[in-house]
């Protein structure tokens, strides 16, 4: 007889372990999936395009429902699971519904941070997570509306993008000193800056959002410096936090995130996790890569094969039409490595690469991305560039050429 597999959380990790268990446990489990969200699993990533009109909500979902029956998979969406019952192995749901199980897996994602300043509770305040977020956004953007949003990462510049694709007067407030710091230097940064302002998108660096203001619903939003930014939404994309508040309540090991092995076991050998909602080696991932390659992990694991995770070397696109950036792996690079710049201007196109020891150690791309997923394979491989060093800066065509 099939044991009961119960995954919390009806996400991309979700729906990916679901894949994968069909490809190497075929049978092995009897599995029902949890999801809060009143939705089959959607590719969140595309939620930007959504925003932007390039899509429809609909379009997002990852498969249909004949998927999920093939698959043979009991579907509990719109309800939240509210705990775990370790000793009776069993998840517990917010109408008091207990699902046993033998295996559990945590795929609960993360919540958005909210800034612990005044106003942040107001009407108008939204955060970028969800189909409900961009409804909202949908709902107030136009021509006659102003918005601000909080945060200059890839979510913040992706609201902002899209808000400004609906005619919205954006202003985009972020605290440091440029643009996507955790992806991008100081030059591609720059370069991005130009072309969310040419986009109408005014750019606020070095902005420290005081307090969001207004009587009843938002009105403005005031900067610590004094300024005030007159507005009617505000769009709070200041990053994420695993949602790891069952796996704590349930006693289990938890840093950032619910910590897990490389085979994405908690400290309870019935209960994994993974996705955005694990900490494995320490890091909680915020990309979809990681999260799929854990499921597939996780899956060769629940059928009894070896499996082991080793984590994941980030590479982050963003998804602004006409605005291709592309950074991995150790992009600032340290003392010792060679640094290797193609710029050019007219085009508007940078390219930086941080040789080290030999190999490529790290890589931006801005304005043409094409050649990323050769960079990026350079990178995770670690091989040597040997012959490829003298044109690698060309990308695959030329460097492989000669
Ligand atoms: C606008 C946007 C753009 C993005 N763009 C990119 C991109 O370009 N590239 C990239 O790699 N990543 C991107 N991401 C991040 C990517 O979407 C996530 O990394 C990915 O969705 C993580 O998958 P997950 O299954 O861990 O979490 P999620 O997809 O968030 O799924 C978790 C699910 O669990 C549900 N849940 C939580 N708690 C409970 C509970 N107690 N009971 C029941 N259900 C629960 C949640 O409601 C949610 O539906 C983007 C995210 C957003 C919001």
């Amino acid at each position: 007889m099939s044991e009961p597999l119960v995954i919390i959380g009806n996400g991309m990790a979700a729906a990916r372990l679901v894949e994968e268990l069909g490809r190497h446990a075929l049978g092995r489990y009897a599995v029902l999936v949890v999801g809060a969200e009143p939705h089959l699993a959607y590719n969140r990533v595309l939620l930007s395009s959504v925003l932007a009109g390039e899509m429809t909500g609909a379009e997002t979902e990852l498969k249909p429902r004949s998927w999920w029956e093939a698959q043979g998979v009991t579907l509990v969406y719109g309800r939240r699971a509210v705990a775990i019952d370790r000793d009776r192995k069993e998840a517990v749901l917010e109408d008091g519904a207990r699902l046993p199980y033998a295996k559990l897996v945590l795929a609960t994602g993360s919540d958005p941070i909210r800034l612990s300043k005044p106003g942040m509770d107001l009407p108008g305040v939204v955060a970028f997570r969800d189909h409900q977020d961009v409804g909202a956004m949908l709902a107030a953007a136009g021509p006659a509306t102003r918005a601000v949003v909080i945060g200059g990462g890839l979510l913040g510049i992706e609201a902002a993008w899209g808000l400004a694709a609906t005619g919205t007067q954006v202003t985009l407030v972020h605290l440091m000193d440029r643009l996507m710091e955790r992806q991008l230097d100081a030059e591609a940064a720059a370069l991005l800056k130009a072309a969310l302002e040419t986009r109408g998108i005014t750019v606020l660096l070095g902005a420290d959002t005081a307090a969001v203001e207004g009587d009843g619903c938002v009105e403005a939003l005031r900067l610590t410096d004094g300024r005030v930014l007159a507005c009617d939404i505000v769009v709070s994309a200041v990053g994420i936090r695993p949602n790891a508040l069952l796996a704590r309540e349930a006693g289990l090991d938890n840093g950032r995130g619910v910590v897990v092995d490389d085979r994405l076991t908690t400290s309870d050998a019935d209960i994994h996790a993974i996705g955005e909602c694990a900490e494995h080696r320490g890091t909680c991932y915020g990309l979809v890569e990681p999260a799929y390659q854990q499921a597939a992990t996780l899956a060769r694991h629940l059928a009894g094969r070896p499996a082991a995770y080793e984590g994941t070397v980030l590479a982050t696109n963003l998804k602004v039409s006409g605005v291709p950036v592309f950074s991995a792996g150790d992009f600032l690079g340290r003392e010792g490595d060679e640094v290797v710049i193609w710029r050019d201007p007219g085009l508007g196109t940078y390219r930086k690469l941080v040789l080290r020891d030999g190999a490529l150690a790290g890589a931006i791309l801005f304005g043409e991305t094409a050649d990323a997923p050769w960079y990026l394979d350079l990178i995770r491989s670690g091989r040597p560039l040997d012959r490829l060093r003298d044109a690698v800066i060309f990308g695959p065509a030329l460097a492989e050429a000669a």
